[in-house]
């Protein structure tokens, strides 16, 4: 593989692609989002076969991954997600004059995208990371999830496409084959502006430390996943213990447990364990063991189970009723609080339906527990209005270890749309200050530009006098159209 060629092609097309005017760029997302619904007969029982998630399941994915890509077309033609500024020279000003300053956001260069195995669709190829790097204007060099190849060179093609058809250069997309080697080829070429990564820890931070260690470190946007903690309360919980349990369930075994939303770890009071427990076992019974995306992820799960079954400060409510070399038995132990914060082992992240109940005795200890917690993707609070109201304290330690934080529900089903953060402290994620699914994941492949007295000619249209584009830009301190 000629990595020189795949990134001068790439600049290439940067220089070209970076100006090209949100419409335009619009246009050309729409045509990816059509062309992989063109596809859909192929493709659905495709990545179905590959990654054994159900036709049904795949079906929700294309109309998500086609969605998000509409979606960052329509805030290309809006336009005002540059976040134009504008402060006007005042020549006259004393001691000295002010000059002109315009500022805007402007794309980074070419980025590597790892895509991930569960989400064969909408997190992999034409996933959220290719999606907002191309809405962005930096072109996508896509390293290939060996997990599904076919339906990764199939939409890998359907995006090549939409480039030919949308007179850009070739060099906007590029699919890539290869193994681990072949991704740190990449991410260490010196055209390589930016690294998107969905995936595990291991592999998430070794690729953030190898771009660190670059001559020009380059930021690397890791989602390594997370256990997504629920904390019950004691009113909700004991008023609501068949049902919470049922919610509990559904997210705990979606898709076989293989979302980086699943819920690893719940907090239960002590009054109400034995009686969550019962009704939690009995829903788990009711759960048909769903194969997982391929035998070595299996492996992993019952790895992670084996080191657990030989830590005696475990309870096991639900032992996995096999281990299977695909399909994902699902189980449930419980510690006490005051062994859980004894070993931080107990955090790992168990990729399939396990989960880990934290009894606890009092409002201390809840709260020396969340006192511990690692970075997360979300935390879930299952309160009563009045149970939570004089817990500010707690809520605001708690809003710091996450990216989203839910009142209701369960954290899998990750919206996807203007208000979504998808990012937590490390070690869910290596950049807490940025998402991965919503509109916002644009801004990790773009960086602010100021012009000082620049000719109006020169300037991009998004910062000229006459705001031709007529998006909202803050003009002299006031946000205006
Ligand atoms: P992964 O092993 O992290 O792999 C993701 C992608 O990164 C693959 O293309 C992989 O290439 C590449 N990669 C991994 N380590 C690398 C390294 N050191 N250098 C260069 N490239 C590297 O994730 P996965 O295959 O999707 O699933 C494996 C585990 O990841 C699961 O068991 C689970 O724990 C976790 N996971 C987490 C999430 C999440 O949402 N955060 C999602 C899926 C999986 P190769 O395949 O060629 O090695």
């Amino acid at each position: 593989m000629n990595y020189d060629q795949i990134f001068q092609s790439a600049q290439e097309a940067f220089l070209h692609f970076k100006n090209v005017s949100g419409k335009d760029k619009a246009t050309f997302l729409r045509r990816i989002a059509d062309g992989l619904e063109a596809e859909k007969h192929t493709l659905i029982p495709l990545a179905s076969e590959e990654s054994n998630l159900p036709e049904g399941r795949i079906t929700g994915e294309l109309g998500r991954t086609a969605g998000q890509i509409r979606l960052f077309a329509k805030l290309l033609e809006e336009g005002s997600w540059v976040e134009a500024v504008i402060d006007h020279a005042d020549p006259e000003r004393t001691p000295a004059p002010k000059p002109d300053l315009r500022r805007f956001l402007t794309p980074l260069g070419p980025v590597v995208v790892f895509g991930a195995s569960n989400f064969p669709l909408a997190f992999s190829t034409a996933g959220g990371d290719t999606a907002s790097a191309l809405a962005s204007g930096c072109p996508v060099i896509y390293k290939a999830h060996p997990a599904h190849p076919e339906t990764s060179k199939l939409v890998g093609q359907v995006i090549s496409k939409a480039v030919i058809d949308s007179n850009l250069p070739l060099g906007v997309f590029t699919h890539v084959e290869g193994g681990i080697e072949t991704g740190q080829k990449l991410i260490q070429h010196p055209l390589a502006k930016a690294v998107a990564f969905t995936g595990s820890f291991t592999g998430g931070k070794s690729l953030f430390d190898l771009a660190n260690q670059r001559s020009e470190p380059i930021p690397v946007f890791a989602e390594m996943g997370s256990v997504n903690p629920i904390i019950a309360f004691k009113e909700k919980l004991g008023a609501n213990i068949e049902s919470l349990a049922k919610a509990f369930v559904g997210s705990l075994t979606l898709g076989a447990g293989q979302f980086c939303t699943n819920p690893g770890l719940i907090m239960v009071p002590s009054i109400h364990a034995e009686a969550f427990a019962s009704a939690v076992k009995k829903e788990l019974q009711e759960i048909a063991a769903a194969p997982m995306l391929h035998e070595g992820i299996a492996e992993a799960y019952y790895k992670s189970l084996s080191i657990l079954e030989s830590r005696k400060e475990l309870k096991w409510v639900q032992v996995a009723a096999a281990k299977d070399l695909i399909k994902a038995y699902p189980a449930l132990a419980k510690i006490k609080a005051n062994d859980w914060l004894e070993d931080d082992h107990f955090q790992q992240e168990v990729f399939g339906s396990f989960a880990l109940m934290v009894v606890y005795e009092n409002f201390n200890e809840l709260f020396a527990i969340a006192q511990r917690l690692h970075g997360q993707l979300t935390i879930t609070l299952w309160g009563e209005n009045g149970e939570l109201a004089k817990k500010e304290d707690l809520i605001n330690l708690l809003s710091e270890k996450c990216g989203r934080l839910l009142f209701k529900g369960a954290p899998t089903g990750v919206e996807v749309g203007h208000a979504m953060q998808h990012g937590g402290p490390y070690p869910s994620t290596t950049d807490s200050r940025f998402t991965s699914v919503g509109v916002h994941a644009i801004k990790r492949f773009v960086r602010p530009i100021a012009y000082q007295d620049m000719p109006q000619d020169l300037l991009p249209d998004a910062l000229k006098e006459g705001n031709p584009l007529g998006i909202w830009r803050t003009v002299d301190g006031e946000l205006v159209k």
